[in-house]
């Protein structure tokens, strides 16, 4: 690039770096910001000036400002952007329950509290406070969950891919493990079955066609070097039609006829029978234990609706070798995960508590009465500026999903609120509320906004509404 004398000379102004931080404005803000960042944030505003000068040839005097007011002002904006966190809470409105993208399941208040008090305060994590001698990370939650379930030993590791990776690597290292093709599942583009299986020392033994697996299929694959028979939940889809695959009791009856254990890898995992409520016939975790399989595995933040973790149930002498895989150190839970989960577990104990106090749950039962009531809330708040012309606001009906790879097909029936703007983009309208602090997340469906309340918080929806009327009067 040719440099002309303009921009040498433009080049020039830009302030120095050791200037600006002798700058009384600069220096004003030594004890509010980190030095580390001012230093960062004038670096980066100095370079966008200098990008500026020499990318422009049609640079007209003053265009670029460059007074070191000017440049400090725009360091200030930087600065504030730089100290956000990068992690940050935001409102759900739509209406995916345990949403993998926004952080899947919310903990309870006590949950919630119990891991403030936790991590706050030393524990007896690995001390047995009546024996005065070390204890056991895991017993916290090992009798809550055996107790719920009707399992006979448990244990909990870092998520459930962790927990499917450990129990084959402590059952199937070197050896077979049987699994129907129509259940080589990937979720979420990071956690694949097959992959899963490999790098556990595993190898896959496929069986049947991708729609139809019999019995027949598994017990002409077992051999001497069979490990295990695997059963997967296929989560986020579902084969439909011409299908068939073997039931959880007839595996079992295959395992122990041949002497070899039957894990089944739940997926979402659930206490409650969710066909009470009206929803889907998911079975749960004591129905498949009740069957007799040797080993289930789920996750602790899907259905659950505790802290991320991989739940690992089932016969204690499998249970005993699982845990001593060095692996299941690498893998172990910290201790803020075991104060969200213990509380969790035990709002079991009283279904109607838990359908009450976990939130997954409680978004999940909602009726469609009570949806109702809480979008007629934002709908009423905001009556003021709906306008035919500019901005349309209604309730219509809809579908909440409960996603996390739970219930593929429950189409939820909900109310959700329509806001349809009419003066400019869809698209622009939804940025204005994802730019909202705090942000506001919602679906676009035929060019209108649908925000669900079936996920929203009620201390969000005042937030929510005055998001959209901020929004919204700039239209007018
Ligand atoms: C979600 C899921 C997993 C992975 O669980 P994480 O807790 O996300 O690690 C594994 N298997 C199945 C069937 C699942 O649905």
């Amino acid at each position: 690039m040719i440099m002309t004398k303009d921009k040498q000379t433009l080049l020039s102004k830009i302030p120095s770096v050791d200037e600006l931080l002798q700058n009384p404005i600069t220096q004003k803000w030594d004890g509010s910001y980190p030095h580390i960042l001012i230093l960062d944030a004038i670096r980066s505003i100095l370079e966008r000036k200098r990008e500026a000068i020499l990318r422009n040839n049609d640079l007209k005097e003053g265009s670029i400002a460059l007074s070191p007011d000017d440049i400090l002002s725009e360091v200030e904006t930087e600065l504030i952007t730089l100290s956000k966190l990068n992690l940050h809470s935001l409102i759900n409105a739509t209406g995916i329950i345990i949403h993998t993208n926004l952080g899947r399941s919310l903990l309870s208040d006590a949950a919630i509290k119990n891991v403030q008090d936790v991590a706050g305060n030393y524990t007896n994590l690995e001390f047995d406070v009546w024996e005065g001698k070390r204890g056991k990370r895991y017993s916290h939650v090992e009798e809550v969950l055996c107790r719920l379930t009707g399992g006979e030993a448990a244990t909990v590791v870092n998520n459930n891919a962790a927990a499917v990776m450990l129990v084959l690597n402590t059952l199937a290292l070197g050896k077979e493990v049987i699994v129907s093709r129509g259940e080589l599942i990937e979720i979420g583009g990071s956690f694949r079955i097959p992959d899963v299986m490999e790098r556990s020392g595993a190898r896959l033994r496929e069986v049947g066609a991708t729609n139809k697996t019999h019995l027949k299929d598994y017990r002409d694959a077992v051999n001497s070097d069979t490990a295990v028979l695997l059963k997967v939940h296929t989560s986020n889809y579902k084969i439909l039609g011409f299908t068939e695959e073997v039931s959880l009791n007839d595996l079992v009856e295959l395992g122990k006829e041949r002497g070899i254990p039957v894990i089944q890898d739940l997926g979402s995992g659930c206490f409650v029978d969710l066909k009470r409520y009206g929803i889907d016939d998911e079975s749960t975790v004591q129905d498949s234990l009740r069957s007799g399989v040797d080993i289930v595995t789920f996750s602790g933040d899907k259905l659950l609706g505790g802290p991320q973790g991989g739940i690992i149930i089932g016969k204690k002498s499998y249970l005993d070798r699982i845990r001593e895989n060095p692996l299941a150190r690498a893998v172990r839970i910290d201790k803020m995960t075991l104060a969200g989960l213990e509380v969790t577990l035990r709002e079991y104990f009283d279904e109607e508590k838990a359908i009450r106090n976990i939130p997954t749950l409680r978004m999940l039962c909602q009726t469609l009465e009570e949806i109702e009531k809480r979008a007629g809330r934002i709908v009423e708040g905001l009556q003021d500026i709906i306008n035919e012309e500019v901005l349309d606001i209604r309730i219509k009906d809809g579908v909440s999903q409960s996603g996390g790879g739970a219930l593929p097909l429950s189409n939820l029936r909900t109310k959700v609120v329509a806001v349809i703007p009419k003066e400019i983009k869809v698209t622009e309208f939804e940025k204005g509320l994802r730019e909202n602090n705090p942000p506001v997340i919602v679906r676009i469906k035929d060019e209108e906004i649908l925000l669900d309340p079936r996920t929203i918080l009620d201390k969000d929806i005042e937030i929510i509404i005055e998001a959209v009327r901020r929004i919204g009067s700039e239209l007018k």
